[in-house]
């Protein structure tokens, strides 16, 4: 089968690969029919991540339609139009059953090495392997755009999340920082929160346009404490959601919070440590907490939001070809040219 395989840091093409077979009584093979690429896709290539092997398949955000069902499979059937969440997780664990799909110990990443659990091959190919399927796929009603439902799997669950986790209320002042397709997408389900005023805070002029274009305010990060200061009479954010990562951004997201603030994190972190002024945070009773997204769990609510007209997450698509066209989107997403990119198979 085709797909976008890891040659070495730095560099993906497309390839021929063996087509994945069924390992488990619980997978199922999926006809991938659309697939992202992502930030941490990124991440992968430049080869941040360990155990990526050279010919590896890249890619975590799906959708297709199931064409091979494990035998122990009770929920799906072959021909089942599916979106799938980015990891994978069993259903029947203690933290499956409390809703924490991240903690499940049979959790793997597609595409991403040794990141995140064992190796599994990822989705931007013809077939995908899916453990675990009748977890970690969702059955994609006809309602619901096959480009919403591939994001759902990753890039919105991780926007809801944020806003989820910082128990953003109706009428908070919002900050996002970074306005890459996670931070616009964290910024839109604020506002389908209800939150008051939503800030993206974001250097790349198009990206601030963008947010401007769809809902919120935009800053550039020198000009951010100011128009925070003057938005919220001089004492800052409520809700301060970092969609970057890294310790600038978090810098940034205490220099933009009240007291009492809600501070998430959403974007990936590699840096062991982080100076984080305690006093301060004593002080001022900062909450500062970490999230990922969960495809899993929230893929019920996210289809409600999308489905009833709340929330259109595909608005941050502005690339969109097949798989010749990816080694290039990547290069461009490295630019940051453009957002975000999926490909038809
Ligand atoms: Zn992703
Ligand atoms: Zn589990």
């Amino acid at each position: 089968m085709r797909a976008l395989i890891y040659r070495s840091p730095g560099v993906v093409e497309v390839g021929e690969v063996p087509r994945p077979a069924l390992l488990a009584p619980t997978d199922a093979i999926v006809k991938v029919s659309l697939a992202g690429i992502c930030g941490t896709d990124l991440h992968v290539v430049r080869g941040d991540f360990p155990g990526l092997v050279a010919g590896a398949v890249v890619g975590h955000e799906f959708v297709g339609e199931v064409v091979e069902a494990g035998s122990a499979l009770q929920r799906l059937r072959v021909g089942d139009p599916v979106m799938s969440s980015d990891f994978t997780a069993c259903g029947h664990c203690r933290w499956c059953d409390d809703g924490d799909h991240w903690h499940c110990d049979q959790r793997a990443f597609f595409g991403t090495g040794t990141a995140f659990g064992p190796a599994l091959g990822g989705a931007q190919a013809e077939y995908v392997r899916v453990p675990h399927a009748d977890t970690t796929l969702g059955l994609l009603p006809p309602d619901c755009p096959s480009e919403a439902a591939l994001l759902m799997g990753d890039n919105l669950a991780t926007g809801w999340v944020a806003v989820e986790r910082a128990a953003t209320a109706p009428g908070d002042c919002v900050v996002v920082i970074g306005g890459g397709a996670v931070g616009q997408l964290t910024a839109l389900s604020a506002q389908a929160a209800a939150a008051g005023i939503v800030l993206v805070v974001e250097p790349n002029a198009q990206r601030r346009a963008f947010a401007e274009a769809h809902g919120s305010l935009a800053a550039h990060p020198d000009q951010a404490p100011a128009l925070v200061r003057r938005l919220t009479g001089g004492v800052g954010a409520e809700v301060v959601l970092e969609a970057v990562g890294g310790n600038g951004p978090l810098d940034l997201a205490l220099a933009l919070a009240r007291p009492r603030a809600r501070i998430v994190s959403v974007g990936a972190h590699v840096a062991e440590s982080w100076a984080f002024p305690v006093a301060r945070g004593f002080r001022d009773e900062l909450s500062l907490g970490f999230a990922i997204g969960d495809g899993i769990r929230l893929r019920r609510r996210l289809l409600r939001m999308v489905t009833g007209g709340t929330l259109d997450p595909t608005v941050v698509i502005d690339a969109r070809g097949t798989l010749a066209d990816a080694p290039a989107f990547y290069r461009q997403l490295a630019a940051q040219t453009l957002l975000k990119a999926v490909v038809t198979l």
